[in-house]
């Protein structure tokens, strides 16, 4: 990652695994990119929160390969040593169905060590929201909400979730349609790490009506320190009903609904973090005919284009960037 100038051909709005796919596929052609993302570092929903000696996968938990070319691509990042498979012990409960783990993988040591790599050598600009996008074809300024102004771009590419980008499109009215069709479902959180093993003959547990609807140890991953790290993330249901709590207050709740999984006492909580995923799953996808619209010099890359999984959502962004190049060499 690299500081740098907030110009050139094509800005990328959101640093996630979209974004910086495309960035990194246009870097490849010899294109100037400048990702501008919103949060303190990139990687989105892939993101790993540090916290002292402990560390939590609190977005994407784990990943799988959905198609012919993610299990190529599965097998270069693997030789690269960014991830690796984990076979947990999975369990569907209140069934006890033993879950098939065999395609499973998960970043190392972190699943934010994948969009790091991805993030390497590119001008990745943090802590830059963007609230607008003003000018004209072939020379969009985008401004920042610290009344930041990178540009002049060619072309911009949004690869924000669905909500975030339709904010984006309302001076694009055409777009802005499109965009509004898809949407994302939101998912409440929570990092805990206890003092000693939780009693649970599993490492990680999907749950039907439940106030949770996954569990999992994180700290079982490959490679994590060696802590007693949970994270646990509610049901739809749930999330949608208390989405506004304060973290604290979302934590607390959380927790209770993950006692009585252990048949003795939960050990003593050494730290314990609600998160709030406004905009976790992409819920209504859309299908596009081309993700770039060169009569405006805008393209689209996120997981609302295809559906709400790492591999492809990293794939849209490809997508999007071999369009753009196909369209300059005509
Ligand atoms: C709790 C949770 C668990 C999940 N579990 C799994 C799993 O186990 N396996 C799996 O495959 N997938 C999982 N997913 C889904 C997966 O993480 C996403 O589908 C994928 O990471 C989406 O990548 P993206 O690049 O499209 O979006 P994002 O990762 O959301 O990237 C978009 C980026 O845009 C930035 N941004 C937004 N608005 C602006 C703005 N105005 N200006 C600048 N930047 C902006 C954000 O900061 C973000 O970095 C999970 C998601 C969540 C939340």
């Amino acid at each position: 990652m690299a500081s740098g100038r907030l110009k050139g051909e094509v800005a990328v709005i959101g640093g996630g695994i979209a974004g910086l796919a495309a960035a990194r596929r246009l870097t490849e052609s010899g294109i100037e990119v400048v990702v501008l993302d919103k949060g303190r570092r990139p990687g989105g929903r892939m993101s790993t929160r540090q916290q002292h000696d402990r560390q939590f996968d609190h977005g994407a938990q784990y990943i799988r390969p959905h198609s012919r070319r993610s299990a190529v691509l599965f097998s270069k990042w693997r030789k690269a040593g960014l991830i690796t498979p984990w076979h947990a012990q999975a369990l569907e409960l209140p069934q006890r169905k033993k879950v098939d783990t065999s395609s499973w993988h998960v970043g190392l040591p972190s699943q934010s060590a994948l969009t790091d790599y991805l993030a390497k050598d590119l001008n990745v600009q943090c802590q830059f929201t963007a609230l607008d996008i003003s000018g004209e074809k072939d020379r969009w300024s985008i401004i920042g909400h610290k009344h930041q102004s990178a540009g002049p771009f060619k072309a911009v590419f949004v690869t924000c979730p669905a909500e975030q980008t339709a904010l984006l499109m309302r001076p694009f009215p055409e777009l802005h349609e499109i965009v509004s069709q898809a949407s994302s479902r939101p998912c409440l959180a929570t990092m805990v790490e206890f003092e000693e093993e939780v009693m649970v003959d599993f490492e990680a547990a999907f749950m039907e009506k439940s106030t949770l609807a996954w569990v999992c140890r994180d700290s079982a991953k490959p490679g994590r320190p060696n802590k007693e790290c949970w994270v646990l993330q509610a049901s739809e249901e749930f999330s949608r009903a208390n989405l506004e709590d304060p973290p604290e207050v979302i934590a607390s709740k959380m927790l209770h609904a993950f006692a009585p999984l252990s048949p003795v006492e939960l050990p003593p909580v050494s730290f314990c973090r609600g998160h709030r995923w406004r905009y976790a799953f992409a819920s209504q996808t859309i299908e596009l005919k081309q993700p770039f619209f060169p009569e405006v010099g805008i393209g689209f890359a996120g997981d609302w284009l295809c559906s709400a999984n790492v591999d492809e959502a990293y794939w849209s962004g490809v997508d999007l960037a071999e369009h753009y190049l196909r369209l300059k060499e005509k």
